[in-house]
């Protein structure tokens, strides 16, 4: 049995009990560090065109916290179908998902990259317009000892092959589906960059994402984010979100679907403590238990905010 505590709350999540939550092990990953499993939840509806609200942390190994928000917001969805019957019938026709640690391998070993150094967020086979070769972080092919490293692009890493396998099941075949995937580590600010990390070319859901920012401003009139085009702060190669809104954008039958990254701005709380700056998580994570409450009960306005518009998409198109 694994010693990473996270999956611990995976386990106790995943034992609860009831008609529409469905709990299973999508594969496991096997390294120096022992194997791990990788799981899925899949809460409401098994309609395929239902809507649908994902939510996936833990791509990159060192960002604990995104698997923490993840968590947090799964045990609060949980928690209500005790008691909210309101929520109960909501679930009847509305599907919320999750991959709430996608590289349990990298999380173990301590790294960002997966246990065979790939970069699982540069290892699609996408190649960005303009990226210089001296941005190694866009994603690089030159050694899997340095950081960014892209991987073979012919065959995805098994924690993607996991991942796409996962999205088209679940996500896919909705008529109308949105995913994040929580993320830390650039800026001072939380982001929610949408679609592309390859171009700077126009999103084709433009105009939804500013009915979706409009909506989130006007309801939630203090909020923090700032939403913008991944690309407006860097471009990078092999974004696997990228991929999977290409793969659905392609073959799209009148149906929608929109995968956003929720980026937590780590450096402002480098800059309140900034001796997190010696250690290899501070860099990523909150250290503070003050800081780290708020931050888990934050974004739980936020994912509520994401249903809940999901479910009333016709404000969005
Ligand atoms: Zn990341």
């Amino acid at each position: 049995m694994s010693k990473l505590k996270e999956l611990k709350s995976i386990y106790k999540l995943g034992a609860f009990e009831h008609e529409l939550v469905r709990f299973q092990e999508l594969g496991s990953i096997s390294c120096s560090a022992g194997t791990y499993p990788v799981h899925g939840f899949s809460i409401g509806s098994q309609k395929p065109e239902s809507p649908v609200l994902g939510v996936f942390g833990g791509v990159h190994g060192l960002e604990r916290v995104g698997t923490h928000v993840t968590i947090t917001f799964l045990q609060h969805v949980i928690e209500r179908l005790n008691w909210d019957k309101d929520f109960i019938r909501f679930l009847e026709d509305f599907r919320i998902v999750s991959i709430p640690l996608i590289n349990p391998g990298g999380m173990a070993m301590l790294k960002r990259s997966n246990p065979n150094n790939v970069d699982l967020m540069r290892n699609a086979p996408i190649e960005a317009e303009g990226v210089k070769p001296w941005q190694l972080f866009s994603g690089q092919s030159i050694s899997p000892k340095l950081m960014w490293y892209r991987g073979n692009q012919d065959k995805l890493e098994k924690e993607n092959q996991i991942l796409v396998k996962f999205v088209q099941e679940e996500i896919l075949s909705s008529r109308f589906a949105m995913s994040i995937d929580i993320h830390s580590g650039f800026g001072l600010q939380d982001r929610l960059w949408y679609p592309y990390a390859k171009t700077d070319q126009a999103f084709p859901y433009e105009q939804i994402v500013k009915n979706f920012e409009k909506s989130l401003a006007r309801t939630y009139p203090y909020h923090i984010y700032k939403i913008e085009k991944q690309s407006d702060s860097y471009k990078i190669h092999g974004d696997i979100w990228d991929y999977l809104f290409d793969l659905h954008y392609n073959n799209r039958n009148d149906n929608y679907y929109i995968p956003w990254t929720l980026e937590l701005g780590s450096w402002r709380w480098v800059k309140k403590n900034p001796m997190q700056l010696f250690s290899v998580l501070g860099l990523f994570n909150p250290v503070e238990q003050h800081r780290y409450n708020r931050i888990m009960r934050r974004h739980i306005l936020l994912l509520s905010h994401y249903y809940r518009i999901v479910n009333n998409y016709d404000a969005l198109i």
